[in-house]
């Protein structure tokens, strides 16, 4: 038997069902069919009010819409956090869509095309600057616009976040601008008018480990004092980047933000001169929205093949990629999941839970251990609140996607 992720916190049962807000996964499903994506409203916002009593008041809260655009969701965020960072002009439609204020709004991310730039800039975004080249496309395009553009630099440091699971600096990389050629295009792009908006430094996604995410947050300090006394200007704004981690496999478990907290603040108590006004921000994605959602298949055979026991579903990897093994890990391990119409209930066998798709990598739980589940019970994949539907091939074998809805908690 091969075990299985850690189920978040803010589950119960109702019934020996699985309860999200207060409802029975059987109520949930019959009302919205399978599969489904369930995100908990209230789970987001204890989420963010967790977040911000263990922060410094001066740290603002970003949300990274790639981590999920649904929009209901974003709506919800827009009343939780402070900023949104946004990656692509589809997703700067979304969140014009949900009514964010742009100004609120930064766009990151290489490749950005003139439609995206000047929708940008005409909108009053913030654009993190990927590269020499895109600043001064930026600024050749407010000057057509005839609108000043808001330009940040996203700085490529010389460092990456130890531990994650995905880094986003140290070394050649396709973001950012390398730390050494920083301050010469801030003084570039200064000179030519825009309105300066600062350094955008992020150095990784997906770590757990406090230590390293209080190291990586006091290296990018010192970077940005460096590059802000080399360039010679006051820092407006500073984006320390994020990499909060949530725990998805056996044994992880959930980031130290209290410890995270502690140490910023003792940073932010002596920072240099030229940090002294800067307003700063973090922007995380999975740690805000991940643990707040759960995916609801249901088993529509159950078969033997060889002594092993299949519990095939409707759902798959077509919208739970993450969770098939497929989406940024060498290794394949289990995400939490369970049987969610016997929540609770004793394990009674190995089974692993497939998905409808005709390929092998199609495996939300291998040899997991289950209650028994027969044709018709729901199976629940958790940590499903991020890089789901979103980063999921929903087209593939002319499946679909699967439904969201965003729920409120009864009380
Ligand atoms: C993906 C991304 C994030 C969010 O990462 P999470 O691991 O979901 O927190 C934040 N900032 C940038 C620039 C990103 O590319």
């Amino acid at each position: 038997m091969k075990p299985l992720g850690p189920i978040p916190a803010g589950f119960s049962a109702i019934d020996g069902e699985l309860a999200i807000a207060g409802r029975k996964a059987s109520a949930l499903a019959a009302e919205h069919g399978t599969p489904l994506f369930v995100y908990d409203a209230g789970l987001l916002t204890a989420r963010v009010g967790a977040l911000r009593a263990a922060m410094p008041a001066r740290l603002a809260l970003h949300y990274a819409v790639k981590a999920n655009p649904f929009g209901p969701l974003l709506a919800h965020m827009a009343g939780l956090v402070d900023g949104f960072d946004i990656a692509s002009g589809g997703e700067l439609e979304i969140v014009c869509t949900a009514q964010i204020d742009p100004v609120r709004v930064s766009f990151a991310g290489p490749g950005k095309r003139d439609a995206e730039l000047a929708a940008a800039i005409a909108a009053g975004v913030t654009l993190n600057l990927e590269s020499a080249r895109e600043a001064e496309r930026a600024l050749e395009i407010g000057g057509k616009l005839g609108v000043t553009p808001r330009l940040a630099i996203r700085v490529n440091p010389d460092f990456d976040l130890k531990g994650s699971g995905m880094k986003m600096g140290g070394g050649a990389k396709q973001f950012g601008i390398d730390a050494a050629k920083v301050p010469e295009l801030a003084r570039r792009i200064i000179a030519a008018g825009c309105e300066w908006r600062g350094f955008h430094i992020f150095a990784g996604s997906q770590a757990l480990d406090a230590a390293a995410i209080i190291d990586t947050q006091a290296q990018t300090l010192d970077l940005a004092a460096r590059l802000a006394e080399e360039t010679g200007a006051a820092l407006p704004k500073c984006n320390l980047g994020g990499g909060f981690g949530i725990p998805y496999f056996p044994g992880d478990v959930p980031v130290d933000i209290a410890a995270i907290g502690a140490a910023l603040g003792e940073r932010f108590a002596v920072l240099p001169d030229v940090l002294a006004g800067t307003a700063f921000c973090i922007e995380l994605g999975r740690y805000l929205v991940g643990e707040a959602g759960v995916y609801l298949t249901r088993i529509v055979d159950r078969k033997e093949s060889h002594g092993e026991i299949f519990l095939v579903t409707d759902g798959g990897l077509h919208h739970q990629l993450a969770a098939s093994g497929n989406f940024g890990t060498v290794v394949r391990r289990n995400y939490p999941s369970a049987i969610a119409t016997r929540f609770g209930a004793a394990v009674e066998e190995e089974a692993s839970v497939v998905g409808c798709l005709c390929t092998p990598l199609d495996r939300l739980a291998d040899k997991g251990g289950f209650p028994r589940a027969d044709e018709g019970d729901l199976v629940a994949v958790f940590c499903a609140g991020a890089y789901g539907a979103s980063a999921s091939p929903m087209l593939f074998l002319g499946q679909g996607p699967a439904t969201e809805i965003l729920i409120q908690p009864i009380h």
